[in-house]
């Protein structure tokens, strides 16, 4: 213990999985521990509603700023960049110079894009990742729209590359694109065509989702191909590894994941991912790092599996500081609700790792009865629900999955889904 008989943690990032996990663990070892949050910008960002930023949402309202929570929760905030871990010395080394030692360390400092792996990809499309390339998509939607509206006929091709590891945004903009559209009354004069690298429709998600995205391609008219892997990318047409070639003029991509920050003192997997075990998070060889969120390596990366996974490594953490058994375990089972404008699809899928690298992930057969699935314009209001209660919780310093407003939000969604969704 560095300070006194308090123990210290440090937690590097302040998306999802690492403010999850830091208010979860001031929450369990309430003044036991020096907590310090280190995060590359002072403010958490509510990245699966930049959806709505290409159809004029302000992005700024998707932001919670980090000075107050943390200081509610007597959280040192370190408004910094994470370089380099010594898992040796228990230290991270920062851009700004300092040198932050700690006695546990949580790793959150998420993914980011690499449209470089196909050729071509970063100089043609539009690409969906942060704020500012959803307000670029703005622009290009406004372009088309008013094309449209002259009477000129556009094709608009969406594109998941290979390496892609949350192909459901891109999935939920297809589906918003062909609504607004029709609201706005071109869509006669816009073609709508799906090309993914899956095998099969948001392919993680297994056949239930396959099924709901097939019959609302029909329904939309929109043309889907599955295993269309890019290839390369040139102006006006993509290529793709099965010979196939699919014209273009406004190209719509999520590109390759890598992780944010390669941490070489880590062991990592080829695209920078930490390796980690399943159910505690702990970094393989290094029981006192974990990694949680999109910067660890489970094959699928989205913000309901951050929380658990943080709150997996918080309990694991706590508990060993107190000295008590850990009361859960990371256990993958995802949950989103899909928009798309007219409706939206809600999804609870239980995971299971493969271990076959071609298709690591598969829903859980032996859980058949937690594997739910629902379409109705009602889940779009479980969508809001939770754009308000997620940023109440981070607002006042709590983690979004745990305590007694969970339970209400659990049973709320437990009801609805018995309702709305099997
Ligand atoms: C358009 C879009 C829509 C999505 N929709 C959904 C959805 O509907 N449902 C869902 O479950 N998931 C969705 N996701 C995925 C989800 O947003 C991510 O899985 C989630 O953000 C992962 O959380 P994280 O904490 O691991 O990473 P992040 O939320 O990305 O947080 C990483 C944090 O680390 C900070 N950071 C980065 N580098 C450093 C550094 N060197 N030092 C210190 N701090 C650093 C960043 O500033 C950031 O605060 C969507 C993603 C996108 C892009």
């Amino acid at each position: 213990m560095l300070n006194g008989s308090k123990t210290n943690i440090t937690v590097l990032g302040g998306g999802f999985g690492g403010l999850e996990a830091a208010f979860y663990l001031r929450m369990k070892l309430e003044d036991r521990a020096n907590i310090t949050l280190v995060s590359d910008r002072d403010y958490f960002l509510f990245k699966p509603n930049t959806i709505y930023i290409p159809f004029g949402l302000d992005p700024d309202k998707l932001k919670v700023g980090l000075q107050r929570p943390t200081r509610r929760k007597n959280i040192a905030f370190v408004e910094d960049r994470a370089r380099e871990i010594d898992p040796d010395a228990r230290t991270v080394s920062t851009e700004g110079g300092r040198k932050i030692p700690h006695d546990f360390l949580v790793v959150a400092t998420g993914a980011d894009m690499r449209p470089e792996e196909v050729p071509g990809l970063k100089e043609n499309a539009q690409t969906i990742w942060t704020p500012r390339e959803m307000l670029r998509l703005r622009l290009a939607l406004y372009d088309l729209i008013e094309a449209a509206r002259r009477g000129e006929h556009k094709r608009v091709l969406f594109l998941v590359a290979p390496n892609n590891k949350c192909a459901g945004p891109l999935y939920e903009l297809v589906f918003m694109l062909d609504t607004h559209l029709r609201r706005k009354k071109v869509r006669a004069n816009v073609d709508l065509t799906w090309s993914t690298y899956e095998q099969t429709y948001i392919q993680a998600f297994g056949p239930r989702l396959h099924e709901v995205v097939t019959g609302e391609f029909e329904r939309r008219v929109v043309a889907g191909h599955t295993e269309y892997a890019a290839e390369k990318v040139e102006s006006g047409e993509v290529h793709y590894t099965n010979g196939e070639t699919l014209p273009y003029d406004l190209l719509i991509t999520f590109s390759p994941y890598v992780a944010e920050v390669d941490y070489p003192t880590l062991p990592g997997d080829d695209r920078g991912f930490v390796e980690t075990e399943l159910g505690t998070r702990q970094v393989v060889g290094h029981p006192d790092v974990y990694a949680v969120g999109d910067a660890g390596n489970f094959p699928v990366k989205q913000a309901f599996l951050a929380f658990l996974q943080a709150d997996a490594a918080a309990e694991h953490i706590s508990s060993r500081v107190l000295g008590v058994e850990p009361e859960l375990a990371f256990e993958p089972t995802s949950m989103c609700v899909m928009e798309q404008f007219d409706k939206a699809t809600f999804a609870q899928v239980p995971l299971r790792l493969t271990g076959v690298p071609e298709r690591p992930i598969e829903v859980d057969p032996d859980a058949p009865e937690a594997y739910k699935v629902g379409s109705y314009p009602a889940w779009r209001l479980g969508k809001k629900m939770l754009a308000y209660y997620l940023p109440f919780r981070f607002g006042l310093g709590n983690p979004f999955h745990a305590g007694v407003p969970w339970k209400g939000m659990e049973a709320g969604l437990k009801a609805m889904s018995g309702l709305l969704a099997k």
